[in-house]
Order: structure tokens, then sequence, then C-alpha cells
């Protein structure tokens, strides 16, 4: 069973997309890989929310991200261990930017009572 090639599948069904097929989750429940993967899928699902309920994001943003995201990963599989690492640094760098953002709007807020 090739991980690499479940991997969308993988993902789909951690974020609850997809039931997903008997034999991939069985593969899932015995593979650490693709454990992994749902593992991190779930997590970035989980900080996604909640930034999304947490500051309003502009225009769909995170939407954009996420796309910009999933076209990475429809690159060849020869480079996509560097391009992935380069959308988590670019999910992050976002997050930080709209977390600042949002701290000076509190800052702001707290003033303004
Ligand atoms: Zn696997």
């Amino acid at each position: 069973m090739q991980c690499d090639r479940n991997k969308r599948q993988i993902r789909a069904m951690a974020r609850g997309e997809i039931i997903g097929s008997l034999k991939i989750r069985e593969h899932a429940r015995n593979c650490l890989r693709c454990q992994a993967e749902m593992s991190r899928e779930r997590r970035m699902q989980r900080e996604l929310q909640a930034l999304r309920s947490d500051v309003p994001v502009p225009g769909g943003l995170l939407n954009r991200i996420l796309d910009a995201v999933d076209t990475l990963d429809r690159r060849p599989a020869v480079a996509r261990r560097r391009r992935s690492k380069l959308a988590g640094t670019c999910v992050v760098v976002v997050a930080l930017l709209i977390g600042i953002g949002s701290r000076s709007g509190r800052r702001r807020a707290v003033q303004a009572s």
C-alpha cells in the first residue's frame, strides 16, 4: 500500500469529509505514517478553526491560504517535502500577522472603554 497515494483520502478522512474505503481505514489503523498524517491534518484544522473563531479574517483569506496549500500539495512528490514545509511556514507567518493584528485591536478596544 502506497501511503503517498492515499494522502489526499487520509486527509479528507481526518477532516471528516469522507469515511474512506475499508482498505484505507484498515491500512491507516496499522500504519504509523498515515496516522501521523491524520493527526497532522486534524491539528492543522483545529488551529485554523481556532483562528477563524478568534479573529474576523478579511475576504476569505484563510480559504485562499488553504487553496494555496492544496495547490502546493498537488505538485510532484519530489518537491513535496520542501514545499509542504514552505506552505507550513506561510501559514505560521499569516497566523502571526493575524495574531498581532487582533492583539492590537483588542488593546484599542480596552483603551476605548
Ligand atoms: Zn500508510
